[in-house]
């Protein structure tokens, strides 16, 4: 929650949080008894900040400073709030279903629950972040954006392959 804009702020900043203020007038507050909860999971390797917490209710919340989209959340969103479940699932022990997304730029409040589509696009990508650690490079999407892709020249993906590479020996 905004209650104070620092008087030296830069213009466009001050703008932008103005503008929050304004978005969240008549937006009901998300109740919280903690803020910025550290979560991880061992098990999957992964960790991330949750920004409320409410100990009455067991909820939590997450706030974003993008705007909501038209529905639901966006899928960058649908997949932190599955990796965060995870995360909570392990680090306390709680199974939920799903959590509060704010986007205050627009005043509006969702509640989530991922699907079985973005929990396997999570495990896809921290597969790829882990073959990336381990010195591999990560497998070619079906549609991957080469068009446009600054490392088309280097990446080894789009290199011409002899005739011998689809023969076994
Ligand atoms: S050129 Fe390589 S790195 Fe770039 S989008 Fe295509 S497959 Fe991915």
């Amino acid at each position: 929650m905004i209650i104070l804009i620092q008087p030296d702020i830069s213009p466009d900043a001050r703008s932008f949080l103005s503008s929050c203020i304004c978005a969240m007038t008549h937006t009901p507050i998300r109740p919280w008894t903690e803020t910025d909860i550290t979560v991880k999971s061992d098990k999957v390797g992964i960790y991330g900040l949750l920004d409320k917490y409410d100990a009455l209710s067991g909820e939590y919340t997450l706030t974003r400073c993008t705007t909501a989209p038209k529905n639901g959340c966006w899928p960058d969103d649908a997949i932190r709030t599955a990796a965060l479940l995870i995360c909570i699932e392990e680090t306390s022990a709680k199974r939920l279903k799903g959590m509060y997304i704010e986007y205050i730029p627009s005043g509006i409040i969702r509640y989530y629950e991922p699907t079985p589509k973005d929990r396997r696009r999570l495990i896809q990508i921290i597969r790829q972040i882990q073959d990336v650690n381990r010195g591999l490079f990560p497998s070619k999407p079906l549609h991957p954006p080469c068009d446009s892709c600054k490392y088309y020249e280097k990446c080894e993906k789009n290199k011409p392959k002899t005739l011998s590479f689809l023969f076994k020996k």
